[in-house]
């Protein structure tokens, strides 16, 4: 497993610092074997998770979505969906014709969500949510039309249909009081008929894997597996409905939301977790809870750097020892920071800028150890990732029955589309450990709203019909 190279390209002493440090964070740097031994824990969980006796105590929560399948281009109309929850909070107006061929056509806004509206109670968030709606509607003269709306919510919620939501637990950076236990739908209702000055038909809610996988769905029919890799992570895929103990019926097939950020949380991961894991989860505002988030997702990624500095400093590895109060400061390394370190042509000059401003004065040698420092960090989250995906698509590939697996993964997040190397060496490490198969990594363009859109369009068809 040599992820890091040191060839001619290298003098002996940067092949020295480079080697060093691979020693230093040898514990981050996981051979395929360790994958794949991660893979098949992740395969037993995501079987506790499916099974009515062992869904209760299972780290993996395998939630229902109530979306039984990708859109089939029949679907037309007029949509709204919100999007909430992920690095943005944005609103989009999507509308889906039928002329010769399905079109669609999306205007979107971002909104802001400022810290005291996501840290405080759970009323005032969903006015907020309501009065942005109402100012978007108003921007795009749809105030009188009462358009049916999809709500991603990128959080667990638990479903018995498709248009309730019990937020089981915030995760990330969100912490609004009185919503968890709550049904998101009735919060957003209750807020909008509160304001009076327009109607909003909420139709779906779905998380935001599940819109992903919708979205590419639209372009690719053999989509059945959604990710995110941003601030936070989680994967959805087609599970058989035979398969899923919580839902009647054994015909088709239904979206599992695995919520495997949560992998992890029983203990099953100790051994791999490292001394800064343990204590990003220590600082954290949900300890002992999304612990494999927290090691691979992009709200963690550029304070694990800083942690692994800090201690390097300290020990006088780097910066001759200096140690700055920046330095020290939570949150002065980001994940944006990372990715620009490891682009490849002005990653060192990145480096001497970020490392500047954290006033620590690095040599030139610092900046390529720094550099090596983001590659272990974000080369361990991509291989992770790498190891719970194969898990889902082997067991994809056993649910089908064949010998080689054909498929689709739709992905979206800002680690994976920012990072300069995440999704190369995520699409690689797959191949290898699950080499009977051609996954094809579709990435979602237009994010998830117009996923939600197509889940909100099949839903409404239904209505129509039923009222019929
Ligand atoms: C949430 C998931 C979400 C993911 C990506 C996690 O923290 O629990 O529901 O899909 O972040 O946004
Ligand atoms: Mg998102």
């Amino acid at each position: 497993d040599v992820n890091y190279p040191c060839g001619s390209l290298f003098t002996d002493q940067v092949c020295l610092i480079l080697f060093q440090i691979d020693k230093y964070l040898y514990s981050m740097r996981l051979s395929d074997e360790t994958l794949l031994d991660i893979t098949q824990r992740f395969r037993i969980e995501l079987a506790q998770g499916l099974g009515q006796d062992t869904n209760p105590t299972a780290s993996l929560k395998m939630l229902p979505t109530f979306v039984r399948s990708i859109p089939d281009g029949s679907e037309k109309g007029d949509f709204i969906a919100l999007d909430l929850g992920g690095s943005n909070f944005r609103i989009l107006h999507v509308r889906v014709s039928h002329e010769k061929k399905q079109t669609v056509q999306m205007e979107s806004q971002i909104y802001d969500t400022p810290e005291d509206i996501i840290h405080g109670t759970g009323a005032r968030l969903f006015d907020h949510v309501a009065e942005c709606l109402g100012d978007f509607m108003e921007k795009h003269n749809i105030k009188d039309k009462k358009l049916p709306v999809g709500f991603t919510f990128s959080f667990p919620c638990q479903q018995n249909k498709l248009d309730e939501g019990y937020l089981l637990t915030w995760t990330k950076h969100f912490r609004a009081s009185g919503v968890e236990g709550m049904d998101v739908v009735q919060l957003l209702n209750k807020a909008i008929k509160k304001r009076g000055d327009y109607n909003a038909d909420i139709m779906a809610v779905v998380n935001d894997t599940v819109g992903t996988m919708m979205t590419c769905g639209f372009d690719d029919q053999r989509c059945e597996v959604g990710i995110i890799i941003g601030t936070g992570t989680n994967a959805c895929y087609m599970e058989e409905l035979r398969h899923i103990d919580l839902v009647e019926g054994d015909e088709g097939r239904m979206c599992v939301n695995t919520e495997w950020g949560a992998f992890g949380d029983d203990g099953r991961l100790e051994d791999i977790r490292t001394e800064f894991d343990r204590e990003i989860d220590r600082g954290s505002l949900n300890p002992g809870k999304q612990l494999f988030e927290k090691m691979v997702s992009g709200m963690y990624m550029g304070e694990l750097v800083r942690l692994i500095l800090v201690k390097m400093a300290r020990e006088g590895l780097l910066f001759e020892g200096r140690i700055t109060p920046e330095l020290l400061t939570w949150g002065k390394v980001e994940t944006k920071h990372v990715s620009a370190i490891e682009k490849s042509k002005e990653g060192l000059s990145k480096a001497k800028e970020v490392l500047t401003k954290l006033g620590v004065e690095p040599s030139h040698d610092d900046c390529i150890a720094v550099q090596h420092v983001c590659a272990i960090v974000s080369f361990r989250s991509a291989n992770l990732i790498a190891a719970t995906l194969s898990a889902i698509l082997l067991r994809l590939k056993e649910n089908k029955g064949v010998s080689r697996l054909r498929t689709t993964v739709g992905i979206d997040g800002s680690l994976y589309k920012m990072h300069p190397q995440y999704a190369r060496r995520l699409h690689k490490t797959v191949r290898r450990l699950v080499p009977d198969s051609d996954v094809r990594f579709l990435l979602s363009e237009s994010g998830s709203g117009k996923g939600a859109a197509m889940v909100t369009a099949v839903a409404s068809r239904l209505a129509d019909q039923s009222r019929q």
